[in-house]
């Protein structure tokens, strides 16, 4: 009797254990299929986020993955650091960074607390440094490393431009060739198509032909067929994007929304370059983040995409905004000569993405630009420190 009833709750154990591991498994397949999210299947499992990888992972259910994310000390590369180790806890992740005045490695100190994180000091265009990593295997490049600030390379060196976004990305392409990694995402810009009249009815798809003005555009463009001549010369698993202008924390000081912010806060004049009519595609970072994950996931090799919010505004327009915010006059605005080869408009046509891949911003400006000013209001010693350290600052602005 006492045998028979043993041998019961073993078979009603036995039966509860594989429908658990049923439940498992198709909670995994949802997962890897985006339908489900991990904080999701943490509550319905009742246990802890990394537990639920944990046996995902010895299920053989979620494979580990390394991936190389480049420039990630920089304002979009340490956005999509904490995205990512958020989102999956089974990849770890390398932030490659040569660390140019225009990163801050202070950004990632919370980063520095997971143990997925990992940074290592070095220049996308020495290839025996990032072969010592490569030969540990590596899954995923996501190449955000580039000289990036405009005026910089109109009145700064060019050819540190060339360098990092020509020559860098070149050597990177050359590493996945050698290594057959994967996959390799090229992070570029809307900058690459060159400029539209303010009447001009006209938007950049991703076959418009690449007509840069500025030598920091040129030198993006370079890299940026270079992918595509590594792509079809050698099947090189590479995926182009084309972004409009991030906004959002992090951003070097430097830049036009956080420099606006910053001397709003401080009561003093905002340089709106020439008649202020200029026009940028703004999109907060988060969503550019949003939009890389989904590309680095489901999008094709070879592919190109753009990525904008549809969200036109002119300079002028965006210092009033950030005034009125703040609180302060619109008197602060101060008309200054503008830059040369300064492009009128840019205007992303983002439909590919939308419709491949189904992705759309999360945010709207009227939300994001006050959560970004308040950010940096938060974080006035963030940007203080950056000034500090930074003797070129208001040279190239
Ligand atoms: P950023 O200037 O804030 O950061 C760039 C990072 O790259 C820095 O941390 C820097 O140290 C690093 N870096 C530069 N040269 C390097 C090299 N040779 N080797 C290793 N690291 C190097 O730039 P961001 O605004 O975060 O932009 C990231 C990428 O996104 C760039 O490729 C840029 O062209 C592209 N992009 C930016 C925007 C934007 O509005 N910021 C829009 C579209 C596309």
């Amino acid at each position: 009797m006492q045998n028979n009833n043993y041998s019961e709750e073993d078979e009603l154990k036995k039966n509860l254990s594989s429908a658990l591991e049923k439940k498992i498994d198709l909670l995994a397949k949802l997962y890897l299929e985006r339908k489900i999210a991990l904080d999701e299947i943490s509550l319905i499992l009742g246990i802890d986020k990394k537990e639920v990888e944990f046996i995902f992972t010895k299920r053989g259910l979620m494979k580990k993955k390394k991936m190389i994310v480049t420039g990630g000390a920089g304002f979009i590369g340490s956005n999509f650091i904490y995205h990512i180790l958020e989102k999956y806890p089974h990849y770890e992740v390398i932030n490659y960074d040569v660390l140019t005045y225009a990163a801050n490695i202070e950004n990632l100190r919370e980063a520095e607390k997971n143990p997925n994180y990992k940074f290592i000091k070095g220049d996308i265009a020495d290839y025996e440094k990032l072969e010592e990593i490569a030969r540990e295997g590596i899954d995923i490049i996501v190449n955000f490393a580039a000289e990036t600030a405009v005026g910089r390379s109109v009145h700064g060196k060019a050819a540190d431009f060339i360098h990092s976004n020509v020559v860098g990305t070149h050597t990177l392409l050359e590493l996945v060739k050698n290594y057959k990694i994967p996959k390799f995402v090229q992070i570029s810009t809307d900058e690459v198509y060159g400029t539209i009249e303010l009447d001009e009815n006209k938007q950049f798809f991703e076959d418009s032909p690449f007509l840069p003005n500025v030598p920091y555009a040129a030198a993006k463009a370079g890299g940026d067929l270079m992918c595509r001549a590594y792509f079809n010369t050698y099947k090189v698993p590479v995926i182009v994007t084309h972004c409009s202008n991030n906004y959002g924390p992090y951003q070097h000081p430097e830049k036009l929304i956080p420099h606006f912010i910053f001397r709003a806060i401080n009561n003093q004049t905002l340089p709106v370059h020439g008649d202020g009519k200029h026009i940028r595609d703004w999109i907060y970072v988060q969503d550019h983040c949003e939009a890389i994950d989904l590309i680095l996931h489901y999008g094709k090799p070879g592919e190109v995409y753009n990525i904008g919010a549809n969200n036109e505004r002119s300079t002028i327009e965006i210092a009033k905004i950030i005034l009125d915010v703040i609180g302060r006059p619109h008197s602060l605005i101060n008309h200054v000569p503008d830059r040369p080869g300064n492009d009128r408009r840019y205007s992303i046509n983002s439909e590919k993405i939308c419709d491949h891949l189904g992705w759309k911003p999360a945010y709207t400006f009227e939300d994001a630009v006050p959560k970004t000013i308040q950010w940096y209001q938060h974080n006035i010693d963030w940007v203080e420190k950056i000034k500090e350290g930074d003797q070129e600052f208001t040279n190239y602005i």
